[in-house]
């Protein structure tokens, strides 16, 4: 089976007096007076910034905001980060607002004792196409480099892996930790293994789906994406959201999964609604019965109590995706029952994905999980089997 990367790590290095270049994934929310509306990102790098402090090292921070698309954008400036991180360190921070170049260089060496933070790196053009130029100067701050930005390792830019020609590289703590994590989920569960996916689309969720067949027990499937696996079995779905060309990908998951003995189970009953809206019309009908004009919304009360049951008996569990449009809360029932049932599961709960960990925190039950990943691409990526750019680019043990 495929084995989490032996990659360096921080505690490889004698990093006392060194700079140490760190990239970290501060892509947080704003609100219209830029303030930050979820710190989660930025409190999930505090344990590697820490640790740099107290061994005696000088973190330069740099990270990207938002698609400023390679020119300087006011309102994505790292400012608000800035204020956030240094509120949470308690420690000095100096917001630069260049990420490189020679007024860089010298704001560090002034200020060796505290805490840096650099510029939005999407400013530059040179950072998403991974321009060695940018990655170079970039380099020139640091003695060391380190990325703790799990949730772009799927992606090679130049602070991801351009960097990593320069500099010896090594693993954050968080990037550790997701990779240990997910690591684990595809070498060693402990079993019964129950796999939950829902969200939007089946092609999303095609690769981890042929990954899990070979490790998963039982696949459960909710949300939008199980409605093309509904028609490949021969059923109508009505409006429901189908992916008409994944049909046959779909149908050959759905054979190798008998082949191994996995079970993949879609919902017994939805909740349907009249029109894709909030204040529909709406009704709960059996899988079978969904009518010409309506569209499952959210996966019904029969539906929760058999899945329940299901992760009830698991000792792991890995969740993905959620089971109806929980936005509204009209159709949100068996998303939060699907959580709540998880949460109170006696196993090991990992949780990846953007959407699900909004309805985690809506739902306040994030902290009942094993662990959530921070990053929904990179940690789908993994997932696949797939190899992260950013983790190979990194020193081998
Ligand atoms: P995650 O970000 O956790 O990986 P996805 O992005 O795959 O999850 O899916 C989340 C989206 O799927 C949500 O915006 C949700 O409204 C949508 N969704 C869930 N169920 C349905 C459904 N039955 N019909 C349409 N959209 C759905
Ligand atoms: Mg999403």
């Amino acid at each position: 089976m495929l084995k989490a990367p032996l990659k360096k790590t921080i505690r490889d290095f004698d990093i006392r007096g060194k700079r140490v270049l760190v990239r970290v994934d501060f892509n947080v929310p704003l609100d219209k007076d830029r303030n930050v509306t979820d710190d989660s990102r930025i409190k999930a790098a505090i344990p590697t910034i820490k640790y740099l402090l107290e061994q005696g090292a000088q973190p330069i921070l740099m990270s990207h905001l938002g698609r400023p698309k390679g020119k300087a954008v006011e309102s994505l400036r790292m400012m608000p980060v800035a204020k956030r991180l240094k509120e949470l360190l308690k420690v000095r921070v100096v917001y630069l607002k260049e990420s490189v170049g020679p007024r860089v260089k010298a704001a560090i060496e002034k200020n060796r004792d505290a805490v840096v933070l650099l510029e939005n790196l999407r400013f530059h053009p040179g950072e998403r196409e991974n321009l060695p130029d940018f990655a170079k100067q970039l380099a020139e701050l640091g003695d060391l480099f380190v990325n703790d930005a799990f949730a772009t390792a799927h992606r090679a830019h130049a602070s991801t892996v351009g960097v990593t020609s320069y500099l010896p590289s090594c693993m954050g703590f968080l990037m550790e930790k997701e990779l240990e994590v997910l690591g684990a989920l595809l070498e060693e569960p402990e079993k019964p293994f129950i796999v939950v996916l829902g969200g939007n689309k089946v092609s999303d969720k095609l690769g981890v789906i042929d990954s899990f067949i070979d490790i998963a027990d039982t696949i459960i499937t909710g949300g939008g994406m199980c409605f093309t696996i509904i028609k490949s079995m021969g059923l109508e779905v009505g409006q429901s959201v189908i992916e008409e060309d994944q049909i046959p990908q779909v149908a050959s998951a759905l054979k190798k999964a008998k082949r191994k003995g996995v079970r993949i189970l879609v919902p017994n009953d939805f909740v349907v609604a009249d029109r894709f809206d909030k204040s529909a019309n709406k009704k709960i009908v059996p899988c079978e019965s969904i009518p010409q004009d309506w569209m499952g919304l959210d996966i019904g009360p029969m539906t929760v109590e058999k899945y329940c049951t299901i992760i009830k008996s698991a000792k792991t569990i890995f969740w993905n995706g959620p089971m109806g449009v929980f936005e509204w809360s009209a159709f949100g029932k068996g998303t939060k029952a699907i959580a709540e049932c998880i949460s109170s599961a006696n196993a090991t709960k990992v949780v990846g994905g953007g959407d699900s960990d909004a309805a985690l925190r809506q739902y306040k039950l994030e902290n009942k999980m094993t662990f959530v990943s921070t990053g929904g691409g990179a940690a789908m990526r993994f997932l696949e089997g797939k190899k992260l750019p950013a983790v190979e680019a990194l020193d081998e043990k």
